[in-house]
């Protein structure tokens, strides 16, 4: 939508005032004067105008130094601070849909998601069937919410008896639906990788008890079908360097690639851990993070849940250490990270960025990267998503105050746009 009229009456900040709680579109708009921070943009860029139209970035320069074409509306952010819409790449809405994901619960949640500047997530397994309806809705604006992107879970059969399995196949058998599969070397893969393609996922996620040889067959044949494969960083008989061989996308839960240097794996995927991590010195794997570079596969830390856990669980401590340290070392080591919460819903992507600077030693911009430019990789939505460039989707979160200067101002949050729709609270 052009609209003339508005670019010349409209007052921005009374405009937004009366949209208060909704969403508004000015169709095609130039910002103005604001501070641009993104992957592109390590150091802050002041005075900068980003134009607008049809919800994509169309172009990106210097205050004044192109024209803004007529039938623009502008809107003047100056001294507001401009970053792409946040990405969380871990969280659970669906596990339990008629129960403590119940809709209600759920919508509730993504509309405050939105409205904090979180425009995009990735969904790590639950019941398929109400993951596509969010998802289809999220997309079409019909409910205030982060776009969702989800997956569909594989693992050997002995992981089905995890009560979430049943909760997610409600009405359903767990372990033969095709976004909660059972596999095995027998397993028709071609029909069980086009199910899962089927049920509208972006990517498979592999759990646990699955052979190397058997990640490898599928990692092989979602390829060749065009899905994603994401996995748990280790699958009890697969170490972490046999995903990261196999070519699976990204890796789940820092602590989890400690895994890579046992003598001999768990053979159950439940957590049985003793103080042996904390009394041991903490390994070194940089072989492993060389191998993650050479194959682009990504870390989703997950520090947060860790964390929160063990605050009422002894052992948990224990993962949560060894996370924080090995998170610190693949961060060194230029290992590529995101930011993902796993906290069903309770906290959101802004607490991971404040974890990964006030704990695993992230700069501030690399925190805020994780949680943009590494997420839409670990989505495969990197040319569309992730910075302020022209051709990005105008998916934005503008901040009243500086965020590399305190992550608490993460939450000065002035107005957060999707596809070029402004929500202001
Ligand atoms: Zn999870």
């Amino acid at each position: 939508m052009k609209n003339i009229c508005l670019r010349f009456l409209f007052l921005p900040a009374l405009l937004l005032c009366q949209f208060a709680g909704a969403q508004v579109s000015l169709g095609d708009m130039a910002l103005t004067t604001v501070t641009i921070i993104d992957a592109n943009h390590r150091t802050p860029l002041a005075m900068q105008t980003v134009l607008i139209e049809g919800g994509i970035i169309k172009d990106v320069f210097t205050d004044g130094s192109k024209p803004i074409p007529a039938s623009y509306a502008v809107l003047p952010l100056k001294g507001k601070f401009l970053l792409p819409g946040l990405i969380d790449t871990h969280v659970h809405l669906a596990t339990d849909p008629s129960g403590v994901d119940n809709r209600a619960h759920t919508l509730s949640i993504l509309r405050q998601m939105l409205y904090s500047g979180i425009t995009t997530v990735r969904d790590m397994a639950g019941d398929a069937r109400t993951l596509a309806g969010l998802s289809r809705d999220a997309l079409t604006n019909n409910m205030i919410s982060p776009d969702i992107y989800y997956s569909a879970l594989m693992a050997g059969p002995a992981f089905f008896s995890d009560f979430r399995t049943g909760s997610s196949t409600q009405g359903a058998i767990s372990g033969k639906m095709p976004y909660m599969l059972a596999v095995t070397d027998s397993t028709n893969l071609l029909l069980a990788v086009a199910e899962a393609k089927g049920t509208g996922a972006t990517g498979i996620k592999l759990y646990a008890n699955l052979s190397p040889g058997l990640v490898g067959k599928i990692v092989s044949e979602a390829n060749r079908q065009g899905i994603m494969v994401w996995g748990h960083a280790w699958l009890q008989q697969s170490r972490p360097s046999d995903l990261v061989k196999a070519g699976v996308n990204s890796i789940s839960h820092a602590p989890l690639i400690v895994h890579e240097k046992f003598d001999k794996l768990p053979d159950s995927w439940k957590k049985q851990h003793t103080n042996r991590f904390w009394d041991d010195s903490i390994p070194n794997l940089n072989a492993l993070f060389v191998l993650m570079k050479q194959h682009g596969t990504i870390l989703d830390a997950t520090l947060l849940t860790y964390k929160k856990w063990a605050q009422t669980d002894t052992a948990m401590q224990y993962d949560y250490e060894i996370g924080k340290h090995l998170t610190i070392a693949a961060y060194k080591a230029g290992v590529t990270i995101c930011a993902g919460t796993d906290d069903d819903q309770e906290a959101f992507v802004q607490d991971e960025i404040r974890l990964l600077v006030s704990d695993a030693g992230f700069k501030p911009i690399d925190a805020i990267i994780a949680a943009t430019l590494n997420g839409a990789a670990a989505l495969n939505i990197a040319n569309t998503h992730g910075t302020i460039a022209p051709g990005k989707t105008a998916d934005i979160l503008v901040l009243d105050k500086n965020p590399l200067v305190s992550m608490d101002n993460l939450t000065s949050v002035y107005l957060v746009m999707k596809k070029g729709l402004i929500f202001k609270k």
